[in-house]
């Protein structure tokens, strides 16, 4: 049974300037391997921690990961202490070494004497060639442990991982099984609602396994299986992504990778609509994420960031009856921006946004206060009041998304 264990080196990780998203990354694909993650460990670019780090871990783990301090320079000691702890020896590589001068040779820059320390390998390692860099990454097998070191730039972890090690690992090991991930994206429903829906099937279903997880306004289900065939993973997820859809579908928006920008722009443009917005708390966020999308102009007519009042009343027209009577942050201030703004872009839907993102309370309304508009067409204005929590910058965030999930519906 593999007990594995990530350690990951450099001081600007302890330093807190750089964020671990290699641990993050590499527990995840073992995970995904089937392979158990019992301990993260992070650990500067030091000669004496490094070594106690890399003996307690095997100790303890039978896989350890080493990602960090591959490189030429004086501070790259994940080599040097391993050598140690192993034990091997090193020894330079000549295929590597042939690459790194390759490498120099094509950037047409003078390689440096250090640069061969890149090029050595522990006796007896299987080595990973490395089509994203320099450092080579490798596999060592001792009594103790096996151990498997990779570069610390993400890109070129992560090409050696998915080009060589995960391969690798899933031969040396019979790894067999196959692990197929299917998400489910909901908008519109909370969290733990859903969880009550479909509580028997989350509690009860093990293969594949369900797991809900609530993000910026959204909730996605995670749906896992485990079989001898990727197909079989197919056949197993579809069964139960069956029953969920026969409770919850109508929530559903996309699966996978589709985001809930995408997937409205594609239902107004197949029906042929058009849309234009009126923007405050969100200075024109909502029209900045439909016209990042390729083919946006066939939808987007335009928007007005009318974050003063001024601009309220002189370019989208709203009366000073409305604003003297109900305030900005109103639903009639709202259902008005949206009327206008669909009236003067000629769309067919207009929508607006009007709301306090914070620090402080405006017209009395406190934090959070938000009115989306919708006019579609000539139905009559709907207007959504909504109460958000967070940061100025979430508060924004979320509004946009509410405004999504109420084109959606
Ligand atoms: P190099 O040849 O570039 O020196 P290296 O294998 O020695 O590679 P490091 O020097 O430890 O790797 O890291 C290089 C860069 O990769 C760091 O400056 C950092 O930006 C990034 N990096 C290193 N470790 C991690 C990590 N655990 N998570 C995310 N990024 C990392
Ligand atoms: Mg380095």
């Amino acid at each position: 049974h593999l007990r594995a264990e990530i350690i990951a080196v450099g001081t600007e990780l302890l330093l807190g300037q750089i964020l671990n998203t290699n641990a993050r990354w590499i527990s995840r694909k073992l995970a995904d391997l089937g392979i158990d993650v019992y301990y993260h460990h992070t650990v500067g670019d030091n000669l004496k921690r490094l070594k106690h780090v890399m003996n307690l871990a095997k100790e303890r783990s039978n896989l350890i990961v080493v990602t960090g301090g591959l490189g030429p320079t004086d501070d790259d000691l994940t080599k040097e202490a391993a050598s140690a702890v192993i034990p091997s020896e090193l020894y330079e590589h000549e295929p590597s070494l042939r690459h790194i001068r390759d490498f120099f040779k094509n950037n047409h820059i003078p390689m440096t004497e250090n640069n061969r320390k890149q090029a050595l390998v522990f006796k007896d390692a299987v080595v990973f060639p490395n089509q994203e860099g320099m450092a080579p990454g490798m596999f060592v097998e001792s009594e103790q442990a096996a151990w498997i070191f990779l570069p610390g730039v993400p890109g070129e972890m992560k090409h050696l991982m998915t080009d060589h090690v995960i391969p690798f690992l899933q031969k040396h090991y019979h790894v067999k099984d196959y692990i197929v991930s299917r998400i489910l994206r909901f908008i519109g429903i909370g969290e733990a609602t859903l969880e009550n829906e479909l509580t028997d099937l989350i509690k009860n279903q093990t293969n594949p396994t369900i797991a809900p997880l609530a993000n910026e306004g959204e909730v996605t289900l995670r749906l896992t299986a485990k079989a001898h065939s990727k197909k079989e993973c197919d056949t197993l997820i579809s069964r139960v992504e069956k029953k969920v859809m026969e409770r919850v579908g109508a929530y559903l928006y996309g699966t996978d990778d589709d985001t809930i920008e995408e997937t409205v722009f594609q239902l107004l443009k197949s029906q042929g609509l058009t849309i234009a917005s009126a923007e405050s708390l969100t200075g024109g966020r909502f029209i900045e994420s439909l016209v990042s999308l390729p083919g946006a102009s066939s939808v987007v007519a335009g928007s007005v960031v009318s974050y003063g009042t001024e601009i309220k009343k002189e370019v989208l027209l709203v009366s000073d009856k409305i604003i003297d009577e109900f305030g900005t942050v109103s639903a009639e201030c709202a259902g008005e921006m949206a009327k206008q703004i669909q009236q003067i872009m000629k769309t067919d839907i207009g929508i607006s946004f009007t709301g306090n993102a914070g620090p402080n309370p405006s017209e009395g309304k406190p934090v959070g206060t938000v009115f989306i508009g919708i006019k579609i067409g000539d139905q009559p204005v709907q207007v959504k009041e909504l109460h958000l929590f967070g940061s100025r910058s979430q508060i924004r965030a979320r509004t946009v998304k509410k405004g999504y999930e109420m084109l959606f519906k």
